[in-house]
């Protein structure tokens, strides 16, 4: 059987209310699966994660960070705040922060560097937009983006990252890209990881409309390590089947 993971990105979704009974319940789902489940969730409930997921087999972490340690920057967030928390994981180059706040491949890699630096694992994000696809640009952009945001870093720090590729097209829309599709993009991604960095173990995720009923497909998939979900992390019971999906 292959070990899944199987991370949530909660985006902006949720409340204290919501997410009592969530935490609670999703410790006990993980604890009787044998795939490895996380939760990025808002900053303002890190603290709560930390209450009530520390100790348990459930990752938890943030979907952004600054890569400045400190200073004048009103609203951000740092790495050294987010191991205040006790975060494992961090979503780095998020295809909407991309978008809608102009994240740059220089910025995602400082980003990248400093939550190495602190220890913190970064769920890498990559993925072309419709019009890239259609402009036959997919691999080129994929490429961009994975070299721009690994500048620097060697054989090492590069085994200690999460990929997740998202094609922009398939995030929140309820159309996921075909298996076939995923598993050629991510079988691509690899290779290239391979052949600069030297990292032939990558792990590597899918994302973008996942859901119970196109898990198996899309995670049977021999190039495929698992699942960062969005929507269907807030639905737990669709997160559960998720986190139980079983495939060889
Ligand atoms: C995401 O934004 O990381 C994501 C995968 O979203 P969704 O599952 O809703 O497409």
């Amino acid at each position: 059987m292959k070990k899944l993971y199987l991370i949530g990105n909660m985006k902006m979704n949720m409340s204290i209310a919501e997410l009592e009974p969530y935490f609670e319940n999703i410790t006990t789902i993980a604890s009787q699966s044998s795939n490895v489940v996380g939760v990025c969730v808002p900053y303002v409930y890190l603290d709560m994660a930390q209450g009530m997921l520390n100790g348990s087999k459930v990752l938890y972490g943030a979907q952004n960070m600054h890569f400045q340690d400190s200073g004048a920057y009103t609203g951000e967030i740092s790495a050294n705040m987010l191991e205040d928390f006790g975060c494992d994981l961090v979503v780095l180059g998020h295809s909407e922060r991309r978008a809608y706040f102009h994240e740059s491949d220089e910025e995602i890699n400082l980003k990248v560097k400093k939550a190495l630096e602190k220890g913190i694992t970064p769920i890498l994000c990559f993925g072309e937009t419709l019009e890239e696809r259609e402009g036959s640009m997919a691999h080129s952009v994929v490429e961009r983006q994975i070299v721009g945001a690994l500048a620097d870093l060697g054989e090492e720090d590069v085994s200690r990252i999460i990929f997740a590729y998202e094609p922009v097209w398939a995030i929140g829309t309820g159309v996921s890209a075909t298996s076939e599709q995923a598993e050629e993009m991510i079988s691509f991604a690899k290779r290239l990881i391979a052949d600069e960095f030297g990292v032939n173990n990558s792990i590597m995720l899918y994302g973008g409309s996942l859901k119970p009923s196109n898990a198996e497909d899309i995670l049977s998939k021999p190039s495929i390590d698992g699942g960062l979900i969005g929507g269907a992390c807030l639905k737990l019971q669709d997160f559960e089947q998720l986190i139980n999906t079983k495939v060889e």
